[in-house]
């Protein structure tokens, strides 16, 4: 899948359509002692029987995302496109 580098879209703090640039998304590093992470960790010591959190169907593909950069006031806003697929997004350079 391509997606274009510029894009005109509506900003929400310009509150009108002004110009994009368009860059992939990277999910960052979880942070190990946040109070969420360590709650979660410790669900999962011991034995016991259904713990959330942990995954027993593996989904196929991805829901891509892009985030859009505000060329008048700088602020980014993340877009998802499409459903889930394994193809993989590139942003154009053209
Ligand atoms: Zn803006």
């Amino acid at each position: 899948m391509k997606y274009p580098a510029s894009v005109n879209t509506y900003c929400p703090k310009c509150r009108k359509h002004t110009k994009h640039k368009a860059k992939l998304y990277s999910k960052g590093n979880a942070r190990t002692m946040a109070w969420g992470q360590l709650k979660h960790a410790r669900k999962l010591v011991g034995y016991k029987g259904k713990v959330a959190g942990e995954k027993s169907v593996k989904k196929l593909g991805k829901r891509n995302k892009v985030v859009l950069e505000c060329s008048v006031c700088k602020k980014k806003h993340e877009r998802t496109i499409g459903t889930r697929t394994r193809k993989k997004l590139e942003v154009t350079t053209a």
